[in-house]
């Protein structure tokens, strides 16, 4: 639709990329960095003609380790984008980094994070993870009550990656619509139940996500249109010191203080 950004990638886009990537594990792999932001890093010096051992996604963290004790973080911000394609296939412009293998190679595009470290640090500093199974619901509640002020709206509390590890924008939207919440409402006032009830949701939504079935979108970019549940139009507005829209049905989900229409 025109007016909105690119979809920010988010904890199932990057199990997604970890899945294909699979193809490339246990092959030593040729390294090129394209982009000049990318080559001063030195990446590819430090990691060509080794042995890619695992690629695992955490959180929106991917961490490519490599033999010898070599973990590469990628962390894809808004636009950064991991491609699967078939060894030598052609491309117009400059990806940060090329991962060559025996049959296929792994592409990555656009300005991301990209880290190599001896081993990873930030990792144990993000909450726990939206995907896993099963998901530390119990964790992320104490997570979400201890780190925040108990005024912050709770949409905006669950972006942040050191509470819950893995929920984007998309999927905040969907998970509290489902849970009936509104993500205006101070976490004070969010019952654990309520709060338990979100995080499910989301761990139910973004797991149907990564084996494919899409699930339909309730209200994330359907500013205007009928709520599914009620028929009340959805609302946009933008949430929290990062400005990132929050969607939500205003009689479905009430409380908190609520932009005025
Ligand atoms: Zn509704």
């Amino acid at each position: 639709m025109p007016g909105y950004a690119p979809d920010m990638p988010e904890g199932d886009a990057l199990l997604r990329a970890a899945q294909r990537l699979q193809v490339l594990v246990g092959q030593r792999v040729e390294v090129e960095t394209p982009h000049p932001r990318a080559a001063v890093k030195q990446i590819a010096e430090r990691l060509d003609g080794l042995t890619l051992q695992s690629v695992e996604a955490v959180g929106k963290n991917l961490l490519l380790r490599f033999e010898g004790g070599l973990v590469l973080h990628s962390h894809l911000r808004m636009n950064g984008r991991w491609r699967v394609e078939p060894r030598g296939s052609r491309r117009v412009g400059q990806p940060w980094l090329v991962l060559r293998g025996e049959t296929h190679e792994g592409v990555l595009w656009n300005g991301p994070v990209l880290e190599l470290r001896r081993d990873f640090a930030p990792v144990s500093r993000l909450g726990p993870d939206i995907l896993a199974v099963p998901p530390d619901i119990d964790a992320m509640v104490e997570r979400l009550r201890g780190s925040q002020p108990a005024a912050r709206e709770v949409g905006d509390a669950l972006l942040d990656q050191h509470a819950v590890a893995g929920i984007g924008n998309l999927w905040k939207a969907e998970a509290l619509w489902e849970a009936r919440v509104s993500p205006w409402r101070p976490l004070a006032d969010v019952r654990d139940e309520e709060l338990r009830a979100v995080l499910i949701a989301a761990h139910r939504l973004m797991h149907a996500s990564v084996e494919g079935t899409r699930p339909l979108r309730r209200c994330y970019r359907r500013v205007g249109r009928p709520c599914p549940r009620c028929s009340t139009l959805i609302r946009s507005y933008p949430q929290g010191d990062d400005a990132r829209t929050a969607y939500w049905c205003p009689n479905c989900q009430r409380g908190g203080a609520e932009p005025a229409a």
